[in-house]
């Protein structure tokens, strides 16, 4: 069997790892991956939107299953562009994947669907936007551009100055055309979860939930990231709560997809706010969390591969996943002027002898003659294991501080409020 994983950050890093530990010993390939990646994988240079260049390669070396990382050859059809050649993807359809690719086509997709929601409105046009927020007074109120935008598209202002600011950059053409449409939306109060599930479009096979850091320092304070760190399983989410999430906004959500003809098959992530009122939908994504994957993947005890093989064939019915009683805490390494800006090139140190129960996983890093440096943005993500959060988090955290390169930058309050919850 020959496995193509497609993406190059630590969350395809943890893809491949896990993929190549299938019973069904597959040759493993990633296209472009990483440095880390190409310790485990053979890698090839395309570009992870380039998705003709990526069939022919999947074609020229017989890939019987291509599993995709990002979002954005999803959105863009790599699944239809692969299927018109025979070839079997691991992921949504590009219909199916608007759910990502467009909050708007999202958040009416959940109101026909009953799924509980923030409240919202959509604008085309920025005086209308403007009109309506100068109507408002209660804030913080949520902004967000229509189309993908890593993780800044989304804004929530605190005053009507911020508010009017992002209106004025997201229609100023700041996303580009992610930025024509945007929707407004009411301010959800509480704790906030990433629920991945398996999905066939019909069955479901849940993971066990995470929690991801967005914000670039601790405290959850300055800009958004992709994510600066994450941990799983969440003791703070009791099973009624988690079975809510399944039942009141998975399942209808699913539902809603078939009947609009865009069944949805492969990874469904839904980032989701468990507010005094119960659980509502903040957004959904068509693939796996990064960095959340890299804090799951380490605890599956069940055949990752196996298990995508099976929703393609429609075999999910009965299954459930096997986890570890370990915890995880995954701390990502950042570079230095990330997000607004990024630095590539400063030597990496200390990544050789790391202890057990830690594992190590590539992004931005290059690799030239046998020594590591930074390429950019998100460096590398580092992720404890133990038997507690406490323990996971002191070999996560030990580790990241025998790690060094200029620059880096990483949140020392990754999960901190997990380890409180552990001491009630
Ligand atoms: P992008 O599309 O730019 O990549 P994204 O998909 O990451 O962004 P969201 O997940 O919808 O955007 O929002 C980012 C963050 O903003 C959320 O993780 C959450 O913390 C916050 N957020 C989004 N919507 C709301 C809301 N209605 N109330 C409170 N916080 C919210």
């Amino acid at each position: 069997m020959r496995v193509l994983v497609v993406g190059s950050g630590g969350r395809e890093h943890a893809l491949v790892e896990a993929i190549a530990a299938s019973h069904l010993e597959p040759e493993v390939f990633a296209a472009p991956g990483n440095p880390g990646i190409a310790k485990i994988a053979e890698v090839a240079d395309i570009p992870a939107d380039d998705l003709v260049a990526l069939r022919d390669f999947a074609k020229s070396r017989n890939i019987d299953l291509t599993v995709v990382g990002p979002e954005v050859p999803l959105i863009g059809g790599i699944s239809e562009c692969f299927w018109e050649e025979g070839l079997q993807v691991f992921g949504p359809s590009r219909a199916a994947a608007r759910i990502e690719g467009s909050k708007v086509f999202s958040k009416e997709m959940m109101r026909h669907a009953g799924v509980p929601t923030a409240d919202f409105e959509v604008f085309d046009r920025p005086d209308r936007a403007l009109d309506y927020l100068r109507s408002k007074d209660e804030f913080p109120i949520v902004l967000k551009a229509d189309g993908v935008a890593s993780g800044k598209g989304v804004t929530v202002a605190r005053t009507l100055e911020e508010a009017e600011e992002a209106v004025r950059e997201t229609f100023g053409g700041r996303f580009g055309a992610a930025g024509e449409r945007m929707v407004v939306e009411e301010c959800l109060l509480g704790r906030e979860a990433s629920v991945f599930v398996m999905t066939d479009g019909e069955n479901i096979l849940p993971f066990l939930p995470a929690q991801d850091y967005k914000p670039i320092f601790d405290g959850n304070e300055g800009p958004n990231t992709g994510g600066m760190g994450a941990y799983s399983p969440l003791m703070w989410m009791d099973p009624i709560t988690y079975g809510r999430i399944l039942e009141e906004i998975i399942r209808p959500t699913l539902h809603q997809l078939a009947l609009i003809g865009a069944p949805y098959s492969g990874l469904l992530y839904a980032g989701v706010m468990v507010t005094e009122s119960g659980p509502k939908a903040l957004e959904f994504n068509c693939r796996f969390g990064d960095p959340e994957t890299q804090a799951i993947l380490p605890r599956m005890g069940s055949d990752l591969l196996e298990l995508m093989l099976a929703t393609n064939e429609g075999r999910l019915a009965g299954r459930e996943i096997e986890w570890s009683a370990d915890k995880a805490v995954c701390v990502v390494l950042a570079s230095e002027g990330y997000p607004e800006s990024s630095h590539s090139g400063d030597e990496i140190q200390g990544l050789g002898n790391l202890p057990a129960g830690v594992y190590v996983y590539h992004a931005g890093t290059e690799e030239r003659d046998g020594r590591f440096y930074t390429n950019g943005g998100r460096v590398l993500n580092i992720v404890g294991t133990g038997p507690t959060v406490l323990e996971a988090r002191a070999r996560a955290y030990a580790a990241v501080e025998s790690i060094h390169f200029e620059g880096m930058q990483y949140r020392t309050d990754i999960a901190l409020e997990a380890i409180e919850l552990e001491e009630i």
